[in-house]
């Protein structure tokens, strides 16, 4: 049986509720659900028991296809769609963003069941920052213009902001739900239509959120749900025709592979998320137990499957020893267990091909010399995905555990003499999604925050994300930016308007 017993103790906290069978565990496609074309289905499980919840409907080509055609029908110019008011736009996603409100405890009790992360943060940062992304879109509908524009000679120059299209979009597993509303926001405020994959480890939200779609009366067609494997729904994605941009969130070698795909197909527009190694400056004159807390909730929060990690912790070398033992014993109050217990604070890892991936990582950590000061181990059966929190001091920066994405609850505590060697270090990655600089000096950290090669940098905090702000990487860490009025421009064509003026006066 899924979710926790009945007869729970009241608590102050939100509880999860019982899910007596998943509903929805179709393909979703012109408000409607479809089985798979070619009659196939996947399990999904639950990572921190192993169980599988349920089976979900794969799509592949036959599907995508299908998905596509009634995305391009809800794009045509006669279309509910396509002649809805802005406003109207906007209260729609409104209307969405109630109708999520009133199944949170449900949606995030799904979610911890589908991704093993704790309950408390599903409900807390999943649910609360998905919702508070479609608010912040709705309430841009009507507010997406362009400018007149003066030229030179006598010409009335207008620039207008139209819908790309069929916007296709391909999610992780990391944070299921909050991706899928990071794609599909910001798409539907500027009037497109979407074809959205979730990752196949975690369909399950984004499937209660198509009941809710249709439930609040979207046109159909304009969001249409796919789950799916990578290599078959995801390429097709990638490489169909009629889809005019992909927005993809995941690993960078997959970004790679989208990108082939879209260059060859019909040189889609594209935004992608990919990885990080992000690094974290903290200097002797920062508020320490803030640097701890902080670089920790970066290193661990998510069982450290976030694409913004704190990978690399630089620690000034007059309190780098101060700033281990702070660390261990911060670490100690991390609590493992049952995600569904609101007092766990640290779940399973997604499943067991990253729990490999991270605990090898681990191992080449101890065998290139640096010191395990915490944690290390995994926690549990042999079965269980569960792994300790854990801290490394003394790594060098040829050693793998500093060079590749671990997407694990691994912290790496580098230390630095000068600021200069610090900056340079951290900028020497491929990568360049989040950096943070601990310190109280002003002037010290505009000064390091300018020099830092990150889409993001968080001064005294981490993880500090909101819907209004852009988010995105530099380098190999991607490209153009979601959220903000910045994530408008990537779901826009432009189109200037040139009038001949006569002149008549
Ligand atoms: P992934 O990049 O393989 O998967 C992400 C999404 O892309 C999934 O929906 C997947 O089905 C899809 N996909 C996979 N291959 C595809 C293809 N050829 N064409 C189109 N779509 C495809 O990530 P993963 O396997 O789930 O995790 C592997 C690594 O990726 C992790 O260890 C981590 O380093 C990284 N990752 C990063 C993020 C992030 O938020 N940036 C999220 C998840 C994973």
């Amino acid at each position: 049986e899924n979710g926790v017993a009945e007869g729970t103790p009241a608590s102050p906290f939100p509880q999860p509720v019982k899910v007596q069978g998943i509903r929805h565990t179709k393909i979703f496609i012109d408000n409607e659900w479809n089985t798979s074309s070619r009659g196939r289905t996947f399990p999904t499980f639950n990572p921190a028991t192993g169980a599988k919840i349920c089976d979900v409907e794969e799509a592949d080509k036959e599907d995508v296809d299908k998905a596509v055609k009634a995305a391009k029908a809800a794009m045509q110019r006669s279309s509910p769609w396509r002649r809805m008011d802005p406003s109207s736009r906007g209260r729609l996603l409104h209307k969405l963003a109630d109708l999520m409100e009133r199944d949170r405890l449900l949606l995030a009790t799904m979610e911890t069941l589908d991704t093993g992360k704790p309950f408390l943060q599903s409900f807390f940062i999943d649910l609360e920052g998905s919702i508070k992304t479609l608010r912040y879109y709705a309430g841009w509908a009507d507010k997406i213009h362009g400018k007149s524009v003066p030229v030179d000679d006598s010409f009335m120059c207008l620039t207008k902001h139209e819908p790309v299209g069929v916007c296709g979009a391909i999610i992780p597993w990391n944070f299921p739900l909050l991706m899928f509303i990071w794609k599909i926001a910001p798409a539907l405020s500027c009037g497109n239509s979407v074809v959205i994959k979730p990752a196949e480890q975690t369909p399950l939200t984004a499937l209660h959120v198509g009941a809710l779609i249709k439930e609040a009366e979207f046109p159909p067609g304009v969001v249409n749900i796919v789950p799916g494997f990578g290599s078959t729904a995801g390429a097709a994605i990638s490489s169909h025709k009629d889809i005019d941009k992909v927005a993809f969130t995941g690993s960078t070698e997959v970004g790679q592979l989208i990108t082939e795909a879209a260059a060859k197909s019909n040189l889609k527009r594209l935004t992608l998320e990919l990885g990080g190694k992000n690094p974290c400056m903290v200097f002797a004159d920062c508020d320490l137990q803030v640097a701890v807390e902080e670089t920790q909730k970066g290193a661990f929060y998510n069982q450290g499957q976030c694409c913004t990690a704190a990978s690399r912790v630089f620690v000034e070398e007059s309190i780098y020893e101060e700033f281990v033992q702070r660390s261990i014993e911060h670490a100690k109050k991390i609590v493992i267990g049952d995600p569904l217990d609101p007092r766990t604070s640290h779940g399973p890892q997604i499943d067991r091909q990253q729990f490999d991936k991270i605990m090898d990582l681990i191992e080449s950590g101890k065998k290139e010399g640096a010191r395990l000061e915490y944690g290390g181990e995994a926690v549990g059966s042999e079965k269980s995905l569960f792994i300790q929190p854990t801290i490394f001091s003394g790594v060098k920066d040829h050693m793998r555990i500093a060079k590749e994405e671990i997407f694990g609850p691994v912290l790496c505590i580098f230390s630095f003499k000068s600021q200069q060697e610090a900056i340079e270090r951290a900028n020497s990655s491929q990568y360049g999604l989040v950096s943070a600089v601990f310190t109280t000096s002003m002037d010290r950290a505009l000064s390091v925050s300018s020099a830092l090669e990150t889409g993001t940098v968080w001064i005294n905090c981490y993880n500090a994300l909101h819907a209004q702000t852009p988010f995105g990487g530099y380098k190999m860490s991607g490209n153009g930016r979601e959220l903000g009025e910045y994530a408008l421009a990537e779901y826009s064509e432009v189109k200037t308007v040139t009038i001949k003026l006569r002149d008549t006066i």
